[in-house]
């Protein structure tokens, strides 16, 4: 895998927003099924203010500047939980890369447990209560026992993908214990989770960045 940097992560960024926007009508019905609809919308609102800042951003010397102004940007602009989640774990992970200027395969994998703990911790949950985290948790973990097996950067990059894509797919069956799908009288059983999709798509186009070239 190529070394991550704040550069290197807004063209990341850029690519994964194209992605987001490809998938409007497939994104907002997953949201509208079990809560309000605004999920997609409230990542595009986000994606393009921190787009719109795309060279001051790919400026920043190290990872706690770049994060601390990403947490900034996001919970100023990407509205709903996502927002506030989001804006968490940048502002998780500014405190713990401060003085990173580009990431190896060690460091990613520190970068998805803060990610994953920033999540838990702000979202007050845990793997199986049908959020984010069920896509998240299982990609960090499955990267770090691919790192500790030994396999190369990439092939890591591979089973983290694998496993927030099946981590994502794995709400379909869950009840909801957290978010407005948990007020749903079924609470989401037998639709997936939206912000687990999404950010299943954000752990595959983060890899398929890294991997590339
Ligand atoms: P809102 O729920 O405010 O409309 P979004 O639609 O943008 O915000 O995001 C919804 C997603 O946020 C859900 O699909 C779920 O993955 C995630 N989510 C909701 N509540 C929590 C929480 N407490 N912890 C972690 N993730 C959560
Ligand atoms: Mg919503």
């Amino acid at each position: 895998m190529k070394k991550l940097t704040p550069e290197g992560y807004m063209e990341y960024l850029s690519i994964l927003s194209q992605k987001i926007a490809g998938q409007k009508d497939y994104i907002t019905s997953l949201d509208a099924a079990i809560a309000d609809g605004d999920h997609w919308l409230n990542l595009t609102i986000g994606y393009s203010k921190l787009l719109d800042k795309q060279q001051q951003l790919s400026a920043c010397k190290n990872f706690g500047v770049f994060f601390m102004q990403l947490a900034i940007f996001t919970m100023s602009s990407m509205g709903g939980t996502s927002g506030a989640l989001y804006g968490g774990m940048y502002l998780a992970a500014a405190k713990a890369f401060s003085n990173v200027e580009a990431m190896d395969a060690e460091q990613l994998s520190k970068m998805l447990e803060v990610w994953d703990g920033a999540i838990q911790e702000k979202g007050n949950t845990v793997p199986g209560q049908k959020t984010m985290v069920d896509a998240l948790h299982p990609a960090a973990t499955a990267f770090r026992e691919a790192l500790d097996a030994g396999v190369s950067d990439d092939e890591a990059l591979r089973e983290m993908v694998k496993a927030a894509k099946k981590g994502a797919e794995e709400t379909e069956n869950m009840q909801a214990m957290r978010g407005r799908a948990s007020n749903q009288p079924r609470k989401g059983v037998g639709h997936l989770d939206p912000g687990a999709v999404t950010m299943a798509i954000q752990m595959e186009m983060l890899a398929d960045y890294l991997i590339a070239g």
